[in-house]
Order: structure tokens, then sequence, then C-alpha cells
């Protein structure tokens, strides 16, 4: 067994790497028949607040419990799915899903994920342009959230499917701001409405004047770029205060609501919309 040798030379190595492959195939399998049929696939809502305590939006985190393997983190089959040609497949499959949700709550606002691999699709903002067109909901009510590895990747053709988002009438986020390896001058070109403060960053200004400081520069930066601030990962009562006292827009994290399920998320903040299954 690979943990065994961990860290016993070479041949350690070489089964870790091994391990990880078989782990990987193992997981492509099950992903790819989730796919095909089954409801092993889902999406939990995590709420983003605003200064007044009132649901902004919210964001959708895909979920999977698969039956052989039990439940795999998003970073771990999104990861897979990236590596196997499957993203574009299960990006598709989780629009659907929040698309039947933004039906069902005509008041919910969503945030989704979006990989480089999908925007970089030709076909990817005609497709969901025409889903939610089919369905009649408004882009307004979707942020698409992007890494700074789509900017990266290729700068111009990121620019590009950036102002033809803005153009169809979505909003857009950066997400994880901070932990990517570019260089920060894209910010003055690319215009993103929100900026996503990571978790990293939030989790330090408890302890650390230089942590406060760091992200009271990143609050004055998306000011001065005219963009919301998002915090992320907030666990306490204490950061919420500090961050608020910076500047910060909205909050998000464990502190203001755990990812949980659609009925979940709309009985705590939208408590005054009926599902309209319900109504009819
Ligand atoms: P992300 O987009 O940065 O999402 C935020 C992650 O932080 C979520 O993890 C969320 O559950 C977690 N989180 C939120 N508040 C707290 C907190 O207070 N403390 C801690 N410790 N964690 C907190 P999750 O759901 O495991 O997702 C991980 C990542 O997987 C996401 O990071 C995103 O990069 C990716 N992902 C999730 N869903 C999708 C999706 O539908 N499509 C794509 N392409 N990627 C996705
Ligand atoms: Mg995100
Ligand atoms: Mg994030
Ligand atoms: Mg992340």
């Amino acid at each position: 067994e690979a943990k065994s040798h961990k860290g016993s030379g070479p041949v350690a190595f070489g089964a870790v790497i091994e391990q990880a492959s078989r782990d990987a195939a193992v997981i492509e399998q099950n992903l790819r028949r989730a796919l095909e049929h089954g409801t092993e696939i889902t999406v939990a809502y995590q709420p983003i607040v605003g200064p007044d305590g009132r649901l902004v939006r919210a964001e959708a985190l895909a979920r999977w419990t698969s039956a052989q393997l039990g439940p795999i983190t998003p970073d771990r089959f999104v990861a897979v799915a990236e590596q196997a040609g499957l993203m574009v497949q299960l990006g598709r499959r989780l629009f659907q899903i929040i698309c039947d949700d933004l039906v069902a709550y005509p008041d919910l606002h969503v945030s989704i994920n979006i990989s480089p691999l999908q925007l970089m699709a030709p076909d990817f903002i005609p497709m969901i342009t025409e889903e939610l067109r089919d369905r009649g909901i408004a882009a307004s009510r979707i942020e698409i959230e992007l890494t700074e590895s789509v900017v990266v990747d290729d700068p111009r053709l990121a620019a590009d499917r950036l102002a033809e988002l803005h153009a169809t009438g979505f909003s857009t986020a950066l997400d994880d701001f901070g932990t990517g390896y570019s260089s920060i001058g894209y910010l003055g070109q690319l215009r993103f409405d929100t900026l996503k403060i990571d978790r990293s960053f939030v989790s330090k200004i408890r302890s650390s004047q230089e942590g406060v400081e760091i992200v009271r520069g990143m609050i004055i930066m998306a000011r001065g770029l005219r963009m919301k601030v998002v915090c992320e990962g907030i666990e306490a009562a204490e950061e919420l205060e500090l961050l608020r006292a910076m500047g910060c827009d909205f909050a998000q994290g464990f502190h203001l609501g755990r990812p949980a399920p659609v009925q979940v998320l709309v009985n705590t903040w939208l408590c005054s919309t009926s599902p309209q299954a319900a109504v009819a």
C-alpha cells in the first residue's frame, strides 16, 4: 500500500504516483457513469450576504456522492473531469440543475463556478444563453465566477469572452483572488464586477496585522477599480466585524451559512418565496 512506503525513496514516490493515477482512473470511470445516468451529482448553495444581513446571491457548488466511492470533493472531481475531457459535459449538467432551481425560485440569484475549459469552449456562451432563453431566465440573475488561470492561459480570448458575458447580461467575479501565479496587471484591462478575496487571506486577519493590511489593500484596490468585494471563508463573528469595518461589501463563509440544498437555502434566506411548482 502506497502510504506505508511514504518518504522511503524513489520506489515509494513511484508507488504514490501509481496509487494517485489509479484513484483518478477509478473516479473517472464512476464520474462517466454518474454523468450518463443517475442522480449522484447535485448542487449545494452557500449564501453571500450583504451589509444589511440580506442574501445577495448564493454560490452554486457542485456535489457528488458516488454510490461506489462515497462523497468526493469538487476540487478532486473537477480536476479529474478536466483531465478526462468531461468538464464540458459536467458543466452542462450542473448548469441544467441550477436552471431548474432558478425557475423554481424566481427570487434566487446565483453565482456559478466556470472552469477555464468551459469558458474557452466555442459553444459555451451560446449554450448557456440558449438554455436561459428557453427557460425564460434573465442572465442578470447569474454571476460567472472565474479564476486567474483563465487570464494566464489566454489573456486575449479571456478578454473577448468576458466582454461577451457582460454584453449578454451576466455579471462576473474573479474567484480566489491572490492565490494564483499571475501578476495583477490584468485587472486594469479585464473588468470583473466582483472581486472574491480568498479564504487564505481572510483566515489571517485575526492573528496578524500584516494580514489585516493585505486585505485592506485588496479592498481599496477593488474599490478604485469599481469592483464589489466578496470576502470568502468567514468563520467567525470577529472576522466579519473586521472586514465590514474595512469596507468589504459582501460576506461568505461558514459563519454566515454552509453550502446546503436549495430548499434549505431558500427557507432560511428567502422565506417569502415559495417554489413555483407549489403555487401552480
Ligand atoms: P470556490 O469556488 O472558491 O468555493 C468556495 C469553497 O470554500 C467551497 O468549497 C466552500 O464550501 C468552501 N467554504 C466556504 N466557506 C468556508 C469557510 O468558512 N471555511 C472553509 N474551510 N471553507 C469554506 P467546495 O464546495 O469544496 O468547493 C471547492 C472548489 O471546487 C471551489 O472553490 C471551486 O473552485 C470548485 N468547484 C465547486 N463547484 C464547482 C463547479 O460547479 N464548477 C467548477 N468548475 N468548479 C467548482
Ligand atoms: Mg467560487
Ligand atoms: Mg473561491
Ligand atoms: Mg477555490
